[in-house]
């Protein structure tokens, strides 16, 4: 027990727009559309939270923002903010799905627990295994001439591991960038490869085996979530590991997808396990199966990037990196009163207590969409 009492709930709702447009197997995204949750405690602490759906894969941001109003709100006044597993079994039971809501409510909580303790959110989940970690830029732009010029400064960042997103145009397209890129970097360049659901069965070991010839590192949801078996099949047959995204929300969908072996890969979420303590739950099934995980995000601010980055700094073992470029590389402004740290192509791990990062509300006042939920 603390001597803290949650006294407030906020919901704001905010749309960030994007530099470029950025395209995907299963749609285009031109911004930064989430709900970002502020808990005020009666001793005058405020924690920070993100729900950054995709309406595509997880759910929207005005569901997200009525979840933590309507349905969370009433259950947490007056309730000790450090009881995280309380709440968020509550959030479990009185709210199917919506788990981006849900993983705002832990951000927040955990935020304020940090700030009570001294203790950053990686200490609160176990403890911090590293202090930076690769980061991945996704190269989506319809234009790929613009996406070149984006690489070529990016490379002078230091940024070395590039996300093909493919399956939204032709496959000679896929086929013509990634061959570009690996003739103009060589082998000094991370190549990873990812449909978002983009292929269909029939042909997507034939379209990944084109693809292998420039030696990804690994091919992301080639096909529809819910075409597991396939997504199985294409596993077993393919050389370079298969990662599972959507296919693999959250714990029982690790377990699921480590007894069929979907994949060699789960990408972990926040924003798809509902939370950092079952996206953790999510990477011990892996471990145990012999699974490999990856830092994913959706689109989020610094706010969402630095609790994902808190996460992927307390798992036991990272070798494929992370990817949590939104904040400094795709939105037009962030949220954060101090930049979003990535420095050399790689993410630093916030430090201080929480989160290690603070909201600038002007920001939120100046991209909101309407009045918060009080
Ligand atoms: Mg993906």
């Amino acid at each position: 027990m603390s001597d803290h009492k949650i006294q407030s709930l906020r919901a704001h709702r905010i749309n960030i727009p994007a530099k470029a447009v950025h395209s995907h197997g299963s749609g285009d995204v031109t911004g930064i559309h989430v709900a970002i949750l502020e808990i005020t405690t009666d001793t005058g602490i405020t924690g920070w939270g993100e729900a950054s759906p995709w309406p595509v894969f997880t759910g929207t941001a005005e569901a997200a923002s009525a979840a933590l109003h309507i349905h969370l709100r009433p259950h947490l006044i007056g309730q000790d903010p450090v009881q995280v597993e309380k709440h968020m079994n509550m959030a479990e039971k009185v709210l199917i799905g919506h788990p981006e809501a849900k993983a705002a409510l832990e951000m927040a909580l955990l935020d304020i627990t940090g700030k009570i303790t001294g203790l950053s959110v990686c200490e609160l989940v176990g403890g911090k295994m590293r202090n930076d970690m690769g980061m991945s830029f996704s190269i989506a732009n319809p234009d790929f001439n613009a996406d070149l010029d984006d690489v070529a400064a990016m490379w002078d960042d230091g940024v070395r591991i590039f996300k093909f997103k493919t399956g939204f145009a032709d496959h000679k397209f896929d086929v013509m960038r990634v061959e570009k890129l690996r003739k103009i970097y060589g082998d000094e360049v991370d190549i990873r490869i990812d449909y978002n659901q983009g292929l269909w069965a029939y042909d997507a070991v034939r379209c990944i085996r084109d693809l292998e010839a420039f030696r990804p590192t690994f091919v992301e949801q080639p096909v529809k979530l819910h075409e597991r078996e396939a997504l199985a099949h294409i596993t077993h047959v393919i050389d370079t590991p298969i990662m599972a995204d959507e296919s693999v929300f959250d714990p029982k969908g690790a377990l699921y997808g480590a007894q069929h072996r979907i994949a060699d890969i789960f990408s972990l979420k926040i924003m798809k396990s509902g939370g950092i303590r079952r996206a953790l739950e999510v990477a011990a099934i892996a471990r145990a199966a012999g699974i490999e995980i990856y830092g994913g995000c959706m689109f989020e601010t610094g706010l969402a990037h630095a609790a994902g980055t808190h996460l992927m700094a307390a798992v036991p073992d990272l070798v494929l990196e992370a990817e949590f470029y939104m904040a400094t590389y795709y939105a037009a402004e962030d949220i954060l009163t101090e930049p979003f740290p990535v420095k050399h192509g790689r993410i630093h791990v916030p430090t201080g207590p929480g989160l290690g990062v603070e909201v600038d509300p002007e920001m939120l006042a100046k991209y909101a969409v309407c009045a918060p939920l009080m």
